[in-house]
């Protein structure tokens, strides 16, 4: 299945590139992002303040809570931008639904683009860190199955990694819709992600295949909506370390008739270092991933868990 898509074009708060368009006229180049996802995905840039014509450099801008209402202003002359941000927010996103985004990278605590925990000022007290930035929000409204995070939470290799998957995950699947696809495509996809989401989310396995059971009282919109929705959430919950072990065990039941005892144990000490946190999950993966070339068993050949995209291959060592 990995062998049908194209690139992964992942959305980027351009001053994370090093571009110079942050209000003082710097960047926050971010090393990682350029010199090893950047080798591995295509960028498509943003930078909300810059395109909405502000300039560089600029006035610096937080939000702030008037009346109940949250409003981007500027910090010196109180200049409200909070209207034209919106509007300009609203159509960069509609332009962004046709550039096949599977996934958006934000910088943190930016007003405009921070995710979560941005900085809003009252006009008494302390600020609190409740905010998300204007063109964050519209962006989440947008795409509410998109994986988003920000560029702070990738420094810790976990939430990367996990973010990594799921950006994979939402790739294949709208690589997916944008074929002639059928009920029978569908319970194929799912099929072959059994074991990946029976790593995340078991529940949602079984809650996805019976929706796709009786897909056929569906409309295609309806189901298209409902499985993204399902099989995305699925992959928000983070794969433990004991459900992969669980996972493990079912393929090496699959594996075992085909192996002599050496082998069998072998793989099984594997496993259990893994469990240990003494080897990384890669480590058992590639060598079930072996034995099911090797005994040519065919339902378990396009399971991604076994098959990971190269840009889950070069980061998955940490989970
Ligand atoms: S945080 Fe967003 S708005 Fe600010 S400079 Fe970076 S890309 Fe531009």
């Amino acid at each position: 299945m990995n062998g049908a898509i194209g690139p992964i074009r992942i959305g980027i708060s351009s001053c994370l590139l090093g571009d110079k368009v942050r209000y003082d006229g710097g960047h926050k180049h971010d090393r990682f992002l350029t010199d090893t996802l950047g080798r591995l995905v295509e960028w498509v840039p943003v930078c909300p303040e810059v395109e909405v014509g502000m300039g560089t450099p600029r006035e610096p801008i937080q939000l702030v809570r008037r009346h109940g209402d949250i409003r981007l202003v500027g910090i010196r002359t109180e200049t409200d931008h909070t209207d034209v941000m919106q509007g300009y927010a609203r159509r960069r996103v509609e332009q962004l639904a046709d550039s096949g985004l599977s996934g958006f990278i934000l910088k943190q605590d930016s007003p405009s683009c921070g995710l979560d925990r941005v900085r809003v000022h009252r006009d008494r007290g302390p600020a609190t860190r409740t905010g998300r930035g204007l063109f964050a929000s519209t962006l989440t409204q947008r795409f509410p199955n998109l994986p988003i995070e920000e560029e702070g939470r990738l420094h810790n290799p976990r939430l990367r990694e996990h973010w990594i998957e799921r950006v994979c995950a939402y790739h294949r699947l709208q690589s997916l819709w944008t074929t002639r696809w059928r009920i029978d495509d569908l319970a194929r996809f799912h099929a072959a992600h059994r074991f990946a989401l029976l790593a995340h989310a078991p529940p949602s396995y079984q809650r996805l295949r019976r929706l796709i059971a009786r897909a056929t009282a569906l409309s295609q919109a309806v189901l298209r909506e409902r499985y993204e929705r399902g099989f995305m959430a699925a992959f928000t919950v983070s794969a433990t370390r004991s459900r992969h072990v669980t996972v493990l065990r079912l393929l090496l039941g699959r594996v075992s008739d085909g192996l002599d005892e050496p082998a069998y144990r072998e793989l099984l000490d594997r496993i259990h270092g893994y469990r240990r946190g003494l080897a990384p999950l890669i480590v058992p993966v590639s060598l079930i991933a072996h034995y099911v070339r090797i005994f040519d068993i065919d339902d378990l050949k396009g399971q991604e868990y076994l098959d990971p995209h190269p840009v889950e291959l070069v980061l998955r060592h940490h989970v």
